[in-house]
């Protein structure tokens, strides 16, 4: 019988133990994935360290959130 993989996608890293926090990191992963755009000019943002945004098009620096940028899609 073939063995049916969780739908855990890129937490199936890490092994055994880690438990609820997977839901969590997924969450957070499937954001990070997402392309990030740039609240001034729609250009394409880089993430510089935890929560600063570096935008190549532009080149402004801000703080947002740290693994995404905050109010991506309220704001539209
Ligand atoms: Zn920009």
């Amino acid at each position: 019988m073939a063995v049916k993989r969780k739908k855990i996608g890129s937490a199936g890293r890490l092994g055994a133990g880690y438990g609820k926090i997977k839901q969590k990191l997924i969450a957070v992963e499937r954001k990070q994935r997402v392309k990030q755009e740039c609240p001034f000019c729609k250009g394409h943002v880089k993430r510089k360290v935890k929560s600063i945004w570096n935008c190549v098009k532009c080149k402004r620096e801000f703080a947002s959130g740290a693994y995404h940028l905050k109010n991506q899609k309220t704001k539209k």
